[in-house]
Formats: C-alpha cells, sequence, structure tokens
C-alpha cells in the first residue's frame, strides 16, 4: 500500500450533478491504492445549494470526507489552495467538481510521487496514451491550443497541456507551491508549473483518461480573457524572480497585529512574500525577517545607495530642504499638541524633521538606529542610537513622539507602541506618517508600487488596520489624513518609471534640459498621516 493521500475536489455551483460526481469519486478512491484517503470538497462560494449537498454527503460517506466553505467565489485556484492548505496526509492530488476524468489514471501519477520520481505529477491530454473526446466543439478545442501555445511561448513551460484538471504532488511541495500563488483564477495551473520549474521541483507528464467533455465551466471568451490577464501577471512575476522558495522553509508567521494564523498572498519579489492576513487585513512580511536580518539592513550604505530605488535613498542629503518643508508641514498636523515643547523623533535619519520642528520644539530628540547617520543629525538636537525598544529614554515626557516613514519598518508594531506610549506624558500626541496600502497610489501601481520596499518595509497599513493598531494599544485617533511630500521633478520622473531605467533616465534628462529639475512639488505619496493621543 502506498502512503495515504488527500483529495481536493473544488466546486462552484454544482448542485446539479455534485451528488452523482461525489458518488462516483468516493467509489473510485479505493482503487487508488493508498494506505488511507481523505476527500477535500472546497465550495468556492457557489450561490446554490453545493455546500450543503457536499456537507449531507460527509455526513453519509464512510470515508473520512471534509467541506471547506470559501465566503465568496475566488476561483478555482483559491479554491483548491484553501484544500490544499487542509490536507493532513502527505501525498496530494486534486481533481474538478464535475469529474471528467478516470480517477484511474491518477495510480501511475501517485506512485512516481509517493517513490521520489518527481516531485509533481500532472495529467497531459496530449500524450498519446491519453484518451480525449475531441467532439466537444471545434473552437473550443481551438482556443485551448491556442492558449496552450501562448502558455509555452509566454512562460517557457516544457509542457503543452498545463491546465488539466488532474494533478498529484508531494504534499510539502504542494504547500510551497500554493504559498507563492498570486493568481485565484483557472490561471493557477500555469503559475504552479512556473513556480515548480523555476524553484527545479521535478514535474512529470502523465496520460488522462476523459469519461467525458471537461472544461464545460470554462466561459470561452470571460475566461480567456482573464487567462491572458493573469499570464502576462505571472510572466512579469517570473523575470523578477519572484516565484524563488524562501531560502529556509519557515513555518508561517502569524499575523504581527491579530495573531490569525490564516492569510492570502499579495505580493512577492527577491525572495519576500508580503501576505494579507485574513482576519484583520493588514499586510505583512510572511515569512517575517528575523530581527538581526533586519538590523543588518541600516548600516552606512543604507541612506547613500547606488541601489536607492529599491533600497534606502538617493542621495538623502540632497534633498534635505524638501525633506524639512515636508516635515514642517505635517507637523503643523501636531501644532496643538506642543505643550513644554519636547519632541521625540524615532527613526530620524539624518534629523531633518528636528531642524524643522527647532522653531516651535524648545527640546529635540532623535532615535535612529543607524549610527551613520545618526553623526549627520544637528547638535542643536539630542541623538540616541539605537532601536526604539531598548534605547534609554525618559518616562512620562514627550509631549509629541514621530514616526515619519518609519512604522512600516518596525516588526513588533505592539512593542515599539507600548514603549513611544510610556514615554509620552498622558494626552501626549503620535504623529506617525506611513505607506497606505489601501491608497489610490498603491492600487494603480499595484507591484510597481515604491512603499513595496523588501524586506525593509515588514508591515503595511491601511486607515482601518492602523486604527486597530493604535486603538489596541492605548492611543485614541484624532485624525487621519493624506500625506504628501516635496519632491523636485528629476526625483519624481526617477519614481515614476521605477523598474524601467532606460525610461527613467530619458525622463530625468527630460526633465532637466527643461529647466524643471530644480522645481519642487507637493504630491501625494500614497501615504497617510495619523495623529492618536496617549490615554491614561
Ligand atoms: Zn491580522
Amino acid at each position: 500500500m502506498m502512503a495515504a493521500l488527500s483529495l481536493v475536489v473544488p466546486a462552484f455551483d454544482e448542485s446539479g450533478r455534485l451528488p452523482r460526481t461525489l458518488a462516483s469519486i468516493a467509489a473510485a478512491l479505493p482503487r487508488l491504492a493508498a494506505s488511507k484517503v481523505e476527500l477535500i470538497v472546497v465550495d468556492d462560494g457557489s450561490a446554490d445549494a453545493t455546500a450543503e449537498l457536499a456537507e449531507r454527503f460527509a455526513a453519509t460517506s464512510p470515508l473520512p470526507v471534509r467541506v471547506v466553505r470559501l465566503g465568496r467565489n475566488r476561483g478555482k485556484g483559491a479554491a483548491v489552495a484553501a484544500g490544499v492548505a487542509v490536507a493532513r496526509h502527505p501525498l496530494v492530488a486534486f481533481t474538478d467538481a464535475d469529474s471528467p476524468y478516470d480517477l484511474g489514471s491518477l495510480v501511475p501519477m501517485l506512485a512516481a510521487v509517493a517513490s521520489g520520481r518527481c516531485d509533481v505529477a500532472i495529467g497531459a491530454r496530449d500524450l498519446p496514451g491519453s484518451q480525449v473526446n475531441r467532439g466537444y466543439g471545434a473552437l473550443r478545442y481551438l482556443s485551448g491550443q491556442t492558449f496552450s501555445l501562448m502558455t509555452w511561448l509566454a512562460l517557457g513551460l516544457p509542457f503543452r497541456d498545463s491546465q488539466c484538471g488532474l494533478k498529484a504532488f508531494r504534499a510539502d511541495a504542494a504547500r510551497r507551491l500554493f504559498a507563492m500563488r498570486t493568481v485565484d483564477g483557472f490561471g493557477f495551473d500555469f503559475e504552479l508549473l512556473a513556480t515548480a520549474v523555476a524553484n527545479g521541483l521535478r514535474v512529470e507528464r502523465f496520460p488522462v483518461r476523459l469519461t467525458h467533455d471537461d472544461d464545460s465551466r470554462v466561459a470561452l471568451v470571460r475566461d480567456s480573457l482573464r487567462m491572458t490577464r493573469d499570464l502576462l501577471q505571472v510572466r512579469r512575476n517570473l523575470k523578477r524572480g519572484a516565484y524563488a522558495f524562501p531560502a529556509l522553509p519557515a513555518d508561517p508567521t502569524p499575523c504581527p497585529l491579530c495573531g490569525v494564523a490564516e492569510f492570502e498572498p499579495r505580493v512577492a519579489h527577491d525572495g519576500f512574500r508580503m501576505v494579507e492576513c485574513s482576519s484583520c487585513g493588514v499586510w505583512y512580511l510572511n515569512p517575517m525577517p528575523t530581527r538581526a536580518a533586519l538590523a543588518g539592513l541600516y548600516g552606512d550604505a543604507y541612506y547613500a545607495s547606488d541601489d536607492a530605488i529599491d533600497g534606502g535613498y538617493a542621495d538623502y542629503a540632497a534633498m534635505a530642504d524638501d525633506h524639512r518643508d515636508t516635515f514642517r508641514r505635517r507637523l503643523a498636523l501636531v501644532a496643538r499638541h506642543v505643550g513644554e515643547g519636547r519632541l521625540l523623533d524615532v527613526g530620524a535619519g539624518y534629523g531633518y524633521l528636528a531642524d524643522a520642528a527647532a522653531a516651535t520644539f524648545r527640546e529635540r530628540w532623535v532615535v535612529e538606529l543607524s549610527p551613520a547617520a545618526a553623526r549627520r543629525v544637528s547638535p542643536a538636537h539630542r541623538v540616541v542610537v539605537g532601536d526604539i525598544e531598548s534605547v534609554e529614554l525618559p518616562r512620562g515626557y514627550f509631549d509629541v513622539v514621530s514616526l515619519q516613514d518609519c512604522f512600516e519598518h518596525l516588526p513588533d508594531p505592539g512593542a515599539a507602541l507600548a514603549r513611544i506610549h510610556d514615554v509620552l506624558r498622558p494626552g501626549g500626541a503620535l504623529l506617525a506618517v506611513t505607506p497606505n496600502a489601501h491608497s489610490w497610489l498603491a492600487r494603480v501601481q499595484r507591484e510597481r508600487w515604491v512603499s513595496l520596499k523588501f524586506p525593509e518595509h515588514v508591515i503595511l497599513y491601511s486607515r482601518d488596520t492602523l486604527r486597530r493598531v493604535l486603538e489596541s494599544n492605548g492611543f485614541a485617533v484624532e485624525s487621519m489624513t493624506p500625506a504628501g511630500q516635496y519632491a523636485r521633478l528629476d526625483f519624481l520622473a526617477e519614481r515614476v518609471a521605477k523598474g524601467h531605467p532606460q525610461l527613467a533616465q530619458a525622463l530625468t534628462r527630460a526633465v532637466r534640459r527643461w529647466g524643471g529639475g530644480e522645481r519642487r512639488i507637493y504630491v501625494p505619496s500614497g501615504s497617510v498621516a495619523v495623529v492618536a493621543t496617549a490615554r491614561a
């Protein structure tokens, strides 16, 4: 007997034929020669009685059957992923709910995976041994063939048929593959295979036997458009190296805000993956880099780096006046909290916010992790080098604590906020400016959004999650407003063309030639400015 198998069956609005197909799948399972079998039916947010029928089947079936319900219709990729996530056995396979494949085809696939000959076994309808009914419409057949060719051309996959709905995996390989998934719909098949190939997994093809027409749930035109869009997205991700597995097979990190371990992948590049917490909605790096790895980022090179578009700042000092003007404008938000005139700026860089605050705050302290940056801070301010959670500071002392483009760097926001609460006087104010993952800029720029700086930006907030983390750590939110920054046009040109070096150069040159390089404008940056007071 072979190892135990978890068979995942995604189902969407299948109430018409589900009882019949589940019965036929259940009848076929004992013949698969697995030592134990569990059936996992995932209801993909069906509007009909699919979930109830699956649960009724589970209640009466002699086999272990589990039903997973997705709250809304997400697509086949998301449904299969939800099933893989709860699979208990060392072999995982999935098939379609309308059961077009003779499950006997799975026997050699499972044997190959169980023996270690391959990591992923895929059905291939183009293999000579496959029995495929071509009678289901010339147009559908032709579009399938065209799409196979496009997939091959766009992704360089060495398989003609990426979309066959019968696939088997070693469970750990399946979990790692699905962890990198960004496509919810039918395109998840080719994304999965592209990820497998990119990480050197062994993929083997097997003939399949169709019992009746497949692809019956694919709407020809609408789904073709969506799959073409997904194909381009996967191609971009592949080019960026987005599908590289994390170096160490780390356990998933639970949400740093609410502690829940369920999440959805959002963006991945350079071996880092940002996910959205399924419970509170905050975006965070998962797995979260270690503190040692993060501390190593902020050396001398951070503030004057050649690679400044992706990490650190191009020439931070050259933009000093822009920064001071930006900070002056942001400080106006806490004008009524000046009190005794004591300010603390955390993650201060070269101390430009303290410079801008000199007119209104008679005492300015700065905390900065990078010793190199701290040396550049004006002697007019008091400088403390280190981590906000561990440096020595007077308690109940400050009227205002500022976090400018800093909060998103902190892996444990609860601990940092507790410390900030501790050094503020009762009623003192926190002024934080941080990227807003729900801003229009984030939505428009998507994976090119400038704030997707990994691994420096470890958590990205929205107004909701920011309010949540502040209120659960002893703060009362007073205001939230979109934040902007002053910037020179040539700097903006560079940012706009992020990821296109030639375009960036051309734009920058053009802006300088027209004499616009020195001109500054105040632009929205996709960030949010929040003022919150420390509750007693
Ligand atoms: Zn959460």
